[in-house]
């Protein structure tokens, strides 16, 4: 990776999340004795994944499925095909999914997978292979009751069907629910592929309405424009904010008068990248820390946000479509600067919850319509931020700490309800 790495090398995202929960243990009075429990994830598998290369040759690939936390329902969490993959980092983001459960007080435990692999040196067959290798690798510890897998970056519906294809093979018999994200005629659920840039959006007005900015007019900056970032880009766009520059792993554009984001979308389904867009200026990738700003929404990959690039930030708030954008002491340096941070544990959580929404219609074999889903999808963020809010004002704490506090109450409460086994 280019200019995703991180700047300090001596820490990690497993770091970075043990950062943010040891910020959580003052508030937690009796159950502060269970916090141990999340700062340890409770099952992780390490795979190999051997597939035959369409010249003949064999390659191994590494994979991970890590079960965080499981004391609220069966596991939960997407598969990312990157090449940076790692146990460290899967173990972070399957620990942020636990918590992203909890504050959305969904039913679930925390998981993540993945792959170390580039899929965009893969061919479509070697990426089926790749798949169905890993799926019937994990298959013993996942399951619709156990762990259920969904998309995260690199990974897509089309993945999700071969994913389901694979396990359901495995039982003899047709199982929707083992993973979500799948497509719509598979068992997925509308509304589900926009869900997460939806989520940032609908969080990102919630907080603007309570920090008075109006988003008519306002300047907004996405780093990535995959699935999460494009989407949140549309709909801050049709909002009448100005989407003034985006960045992926091509490159970043700008346009001071704000791009044309459904051009944009178009543009990148057909060059894979926004380097290259019509109507747009390309500027410096570090450049695009310094640039006139409100909103900024990192919606690319992990450890983005410096200490130094966060004394940069022009921003009025973050809207952290990526899991884990921000440094623990990047987010003080924003907070002591007036930085409205939405953190990723609710700000991203759109997709979790309609991926609940998919293994719910799964389930009952009955499917709600696009307009259902939003409308629940909308309520639930919706409270979430507003609980988040009171919470952060009532203990005088950052929204992060806050979204942690009602998290780890929930999950403490269950661990400590059910017990130690054996006792
Ligand atoms: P994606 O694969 O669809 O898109 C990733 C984007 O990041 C692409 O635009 C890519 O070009 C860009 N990117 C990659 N390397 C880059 C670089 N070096 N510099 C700048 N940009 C770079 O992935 P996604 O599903 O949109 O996920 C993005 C983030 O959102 C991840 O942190 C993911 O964990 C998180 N997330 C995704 C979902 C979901 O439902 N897809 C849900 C919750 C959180």
């Amino acid at each position: 990776m280019s200019n995703l790495s991180y700047a300090n090398e001596n820490t990690n995202a497993w770091q970075t999340y043990l950062a943010q929960i040891d910020r959580v243990a003052p508030y937690l009075g009796d159950l502060t004795p269970y916090l141990d429990t999340l700062k340890r994830p409770k099952r992780a598998l390490i795979v190999d994944v051997p597939i035959v290369m369409d010249d003949g040759s064999i390659q191994h690939f590494e994979g991970y499925r890590v079960q965080h936390n499981l004391s609220r329902g069966p596991g939960k969490g997407g598969i990312r095909y990157h090449p940076s993959v790692d146990l460290n980092e899967v173990m972070a983001l399957s620990a942020w999914m636990t918590i992203k459960t909890a504050v959305l007080n969904l039913p679930f435990g925390g998981a993540k997978g993945g792959v170390r692999v580039d899929p965009r040196k893969l061919s479509t067959r070697e990426l089926e292979r790749l798949t169905r290798r890993f799926t019937t690798e994990i298959s013993p510890i996942i399951g619709p009751q156990k762990d259920i897998p969904a998309p995260d970056v690199g990974t897509n519906p089309n993945i999700m069907g071969w994913m389901m294809d694979t396990y359901s093979t495995g039982q003899g018999h047709t199982v929707t629910g083992v993973v979500t994200g799948k497509p719509v005629h598979l068992g997925g659920s509308l509304g589900r592929v926009r869900a997460t840039g939806r989520g940032v959006f609908v969080t990102g007005v919630e907080a603007a309405k309570k920090i008075g900015l109006s988003l008519e007019g306002s300047k907004v900056v996405v780093q990535g424009f995959g699935n999460v970032g494009s989407e949140a880009a549309y709909l801050f766009n049709q909002a009448g904010a100005k989407v003034v520059a985006v960045q992926d792993h091509t490159g970043t554009i700008f346009a001071a008068n704000g791009l044309d984001v459904k051009a944009l979308q178009k543009y990148v389904a057909e060059h894979q990248g926004v380097a290259g867009f019509s109507d747009a200026e390309a500027i410096d990738n570090e450049a695009m820390w310094d640039l006139d700003m409100d909103i900024f929404v990192p919606a690319a990959l992990e450890g983005q946000i410096t200490v130094a690039r966060a004394e940069r930030l022009t921003a009025k708030m973050v809207l952290e479509g990526a899991n884990g954008p921000t440094y623990p002491e990047a987010d003080d340096a924003l907070i002591a600067r007036g930085v409205t941070i939405v953190p990723d544990v609710i700000c991203n959580a759109g997709g979790v919850t309609v991926s609940y929404f998919e293994w719910v219609q799964d389930m009952a074999s009955y499917f709600w319509s696009e307009d259902e889903i939003n409308e629940r999808l909308d309520k639930l963020m919706i409270n979430a931020v507003a609980d988040v809010w009171n919470t952060a004002t009532e203990k005088g704490c950052s929204l992060r700490t806050a979204a942690y506090i009602l998290a780890c109450e929930r999950i403490l409460k269950a661990r400590k309800e059910r017990g130690i086994f054996p006792g």
